[in-house]
Order: C-alpha cells, then structure tokens, then sequence
C-alpha cells in the first residue's frame, strides 16, 4: 500500500489533547493491522526540548535512540507500543539548522535561500520522512504543534498545504478545535470553530475531518451546523468530551467512526471495526479499580505535565493490580528533616523524582532517608538514585560529606560524580548519556525478579552523572548492592537494599517504555510492594 499521511492540527486555544487525539487515531489505525508511526513538528526554534525547563514545556520524553523529545512521543509509545525515533520529534529548531547547514556547504550556491520554498520543502521532506531508510509504513501520522493562526507555525501550514495538493487523495487534514459552554448563556458555542476553520481556509487547507473538543455532550444539531458552516460531511465531525481517563478517547473515536471516516476519504475499503480486545480488558479493569493507594511524588516542579510518564507509569501499573495509585506531588523544596515524617505520613510507597541543580536536593535526600530508615517503599529515578546513594553515604557509611559533584564539585566524598566521557563536554543540548544502553542484573536480586528472571535488559538514559565505582565495595559491605551494571562501561545501573520492603534506585529511566498494554516491570512490582505496605498500614 501506498504510504497514507495523515495531518493533525488545532485551532481556538492550545492544550486540547492533540497529542491523545494522535496517539488514539494510531491505536485504532494499528488495530486494523495497518503499520504506523507518529510524528511531532513543534514550531520552536530550540533544536529539541532538552535544554526547556518542565516549567515551559513539561517533561521531555527520551527515544530509544536517544533523541530529548516532546512529551506526546510519551502519549504515542504509551498508547501504540511505537518506538519513536529522532525523525519523529521536529522542530523548527532543526529544520532551519539543516538548511543553513546546507546553505553553509554551498548545496544552494547562487540562490537566494527563503522560508518558501527552502524551509517549506525541508518541512515536506521531514513530513515525507525521506531520511527514514527502509520504513514500510501504511500511515505517518504528522502533528503540528501550536495553535493555528500562531505566526511560527505559519510555514508547517505551507508545507502541510502543498503536500495535500501533491498527495490527492493519499493525505486527509484533522483539525482539533474547541466548542466552549457559555454558562450565563447555557449555551455551548460554534463560532470559534468556525473561525478557526476560516483560517485554516484562508491558508488554504480545507479540513477533512474535525475533531471538537468540549466538556458537554454535543447534539447532532450542533454538529449539523458546524458540518454545514466548514465544508465537513457530518459524520467527519466527531467529538472528543472529557473522559475520565485519556485512554477511553481511543474507544470513543472509533464508536463515533473517525478511524472510518479517514478511511473512506482515503479510499481504503473500511470493514469489520477491530475487537481491541485486550483495550477493552484494560479499560474494564481500569473502570473496575476502585481502592486506592497512596503514592508520594517527590519532586521539584509542582505541573502535572513535568512527571507525566512517571505517573502514567505508576497509573498503568496500578490498574493491572487493581488498584488506584493516587499519586501526591510534594515538593521536595519544602522538606525538612523536622517535617520529612508529616509530609509522607500515610504514603505506602514513595518515588524520587529525576532532576538536574541544586534546587530541593536535600528535600529529596530527607525522603530517602525516611523511606530507608521507616522501610517504605521507595523508588528512586536517575537523580532519586543519584539521593538514595548519597543518603546511604551519609547515614551508614558515615561519609557525612558526601555529595554528586554536580551539586558540590569539592566534595571529598563524590559518590556521584561526573562520567568520565562528559568531562571534556561544552555544548549543552543533546550532549547528556542519552538513549538506550544495556544493562546485566544480579543473580537473586529483587531487580531481577521484578524482570521475571531477564538478566539482560536494554533501558533508556538521560544523565551526566554516575555512580562513582571506588565507593563500590564499600556500599556493597554496608548493605547497598549495586545489582545492575552496564556490561561495556561497568557503570551501575541500579541499586537495591535487600533487607528493605522494596528499595530501589535506577540510573535510567523505566517511566519511559511503560505502555498501556506492558506496563513496565519495575513499576509493577513497586507498586505491588506499595500495596502489600497499605495493607499494612491498614491493620496498625
Ligand atoms: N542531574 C543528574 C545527572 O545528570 C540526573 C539526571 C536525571 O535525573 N535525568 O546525572
């Protein structure tokens, strides 16, 4: 088959689920047994998301190929299993970058170098995915971040115009808009659809389908009119209602056709409507979890977005156990060694968040000290292991000066410090240990148990920092055992204190290759340890 492209855009205001609506319409697509990917162009000029602080951006999600990416890649993987690559996350950062870069090399001698056609077709080429080598994909499916009419994303609208007219029937426009509800009118409003749909018009891309968004149930009346005011046949007009959970949308899309509708514009044959039977099993036992189990997130940034793949994590993992995990954000800011006890108090388990500065360290160090000493469950990610080692230093091997040199780059004791390949490094983005790296877990270790017996498992990574290997034999005496080591570079990959209920620390990042249907086996069996705590806590 011919590949198929499909392209996702939003009007009105930002923030309506572009990302899910994505990553739902490759899920459905996916059932029907055709080959997907999905892919993000953001139009900022950063070359990718690694050097935003979460504040601006959220959390930025890492590929296996070790590309610093937009957390929708987190969406995508979760909901279709995809692995993402760098040629799925773009900016517009990167597309400028290619063409100065080839201007530079005298690629366009004696032309004047323009956003049209020379960013235009640079945008069409990544779109086109000409650079993906030996890919046989049925649909690439293309969001386009920002809102429509935002004057960046301006030249992602040309190329997306451009290749419709070159592609016929093989591409189909989604636009995501908003139909707010006017409480003082009771009324639910169309007009700033029908607005946004002008100036998609105005650049010259008609939608083929749209998606609206809204917090009430839309009539067909309604929707009649918007269909009737946008040049949209009424069954390409669907609605995307809040929904208790963001992996109900992919069952409502397909209940109201959009999978379909795509389908027929394109000229596919549409047949049987895929079962998604282990879908459905998830959701079931997601509308069935009801007993809650409380998880403290120790982090720095009190978004709900700078997390987002460590609590979808702990989300998923829960809902296989039948169990809520009511995730509390603290910030690590306000803890003390005086209030550590009443922040966490009635927490069965308790994660420490990664991070980069100084800002809430020793917060996070008091959680794992509290975690250790009280025997809670505690999961420590990348910087949350880099504090459960130094408050292990601290406390029991009485190194009471023991730091990360990132933190403290005189410190004597640099448990943590940074590796060695990073020394000579200047340049900031994309220049952290990123990606996938091996990893060897230790005979008996509850790590590997946790793995079901996998001894050798590939994680992903984004740090510069690591365990310092001469303080290794001394950790090990003491209790600490570095049971997951790196078999190329001998680094430690994760660390466990066996005689704990489940205390755990990982230099790489589980959170990023959980997904709905595999939920990742760290995760698991952390919260299964939170659970068997609750019960616990329960019966004091
Ligand atoms: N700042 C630490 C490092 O660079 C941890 C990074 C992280 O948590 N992602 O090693």
């Amino acid at each position: 088959m011919v590949t198929k492209y499909i392209f996702i855009t939003g009007g009105v205001v930002s923030s309506l689920g572009k990302g899910i609506i994505s990553a739902s319409l490759g899920k459905l697509l996916q059932a029907r047994g055709f080959k997907v990917t999905i892919q993000k162009f953001d139009p900022y000029i950063n070359i990718d998301p690694g050097t935003l602080n979460p504040y601006e951006h959220g959390e930025c999600y890492v590929t296996a190929d070790g590309m610093e990416t937009d957390l929708d890649l987190g969406h995508y993987e979760r909901f279709t299993g995809i692995r993402t690559t760098r040629e799925n996350s773009i900016t517009t950062g990167r597309i400028y970058k290619t063409v100065i870069d080839r201007e530079r090399h005298g690629d366009y001698l004696g032309k004047t170098i323009q956003v049209v056609p020379h960013i235009t077709d640079e945008i069409k080429r990544r779109m086109l995915r000409k650079d993906v080598k030996g890919e046989d994909l049925d649909f690439v499916i293309t969001e386009v971040g920002g809102t429509i009419g935002d004057i960046e994303s301006a030249p992602f609208m040309e190329a997306i115009r451009q290749l419709r007219w070159q592609l016929g029937r093989d591409a189909v426009c989604v636009h995501l808009t908003y139909v707010p509800y006017l409480k003082a009118a009771e009324e639910l409003k169309t007009k700033p659809t029908q607005h946004s749909v002008k100036e998609l018009q105005g650049m010259g891309i008609q939608p083929d389908i749209l998606v609206l968004r809204t917090e009430r149930h839309l009539d067909d009346g309604l929707r009649m009119k918007v269909a009737s005011f946008c040049n949209v046949d009424l069954e390409c007009v669907v609605q995307s209602e809040d929904m208790p959970s963001i992996y109900e949308v992919p069952v409502s899309m397909q209940r109201q056709g959009l999978d379909a509708a795509i389908l027929r514009k394109i000229g596919i044959p549409v047949g049987e409507t895929p079962a998604m039977k282990s879908w459905h099993d998830f959701l079931e036992k997601q509308r069935a979890a009801k007993r809650e189990v409380h998880v403290a997130l120790v982090g720095k940034y009190d978004l709900q977005d700078a997390y987002k793949s460590i609590r979808e994590s702990l989300n998923l993992a829960g809902i296989y156990d039948d169990v809520k995990v009511k995730i509390h954000f603290v910030g690590s800011q306000g803890i003390t060694r005086e209030n550590v006890a009443e922040k966490l108090a009635g927490m069965a388990g308790i994660v420490i968040c990664p991070g980069f500065g100084q800002r809430g360290i020793p917060g996070k160090i008091f959680a794992a000290e509290y975690a250790r000493t009280n025997d809670i469950p505690c999961f420590g990610i990348c910087l949350g292991m880099q504090m459960m080692v130094i408050e292990f230093a601290r406390d029991v091997l009485k190194l009471e000066d023991a730091d990360s040199s990132e933190m403290n780059p005189d410190t004597p004791h640099n448990v943590i410090d940074l590796m060695e390949e990073q020394k000579n490094i200047t340049q900031m983005g994309g220049t952290m240990r990123l990606g996938e790296y091996p990893c060897e877990l230790r005979e008996g270790s509850r790590a590997l148990e946790a793995y079901g017996g996998k001894a050798s498992v590939r994680e992903r990574h984004r740090h510069r920092y690591e365990f310092n290997n001469q303080y290794r034999e001394a950790y090990e005496k003491a209790g600490m055992k570095c049971v997951g080591v790196n078999p190329e570079a001998d680094l430690v990959e994760v660390v466990e204190i066996p005689e704990k209920r489940w205390y755990i620390g990982t230099q790489f990042h589980p959170e990023y290759s959980s997904t709905v249907l595999h939920p990742h086996p760290l995760f698991v069996s952390f919260v299964k340890a939170c659970i068997a705590q609750a019960a616990d806590l329960g019966r004091q």
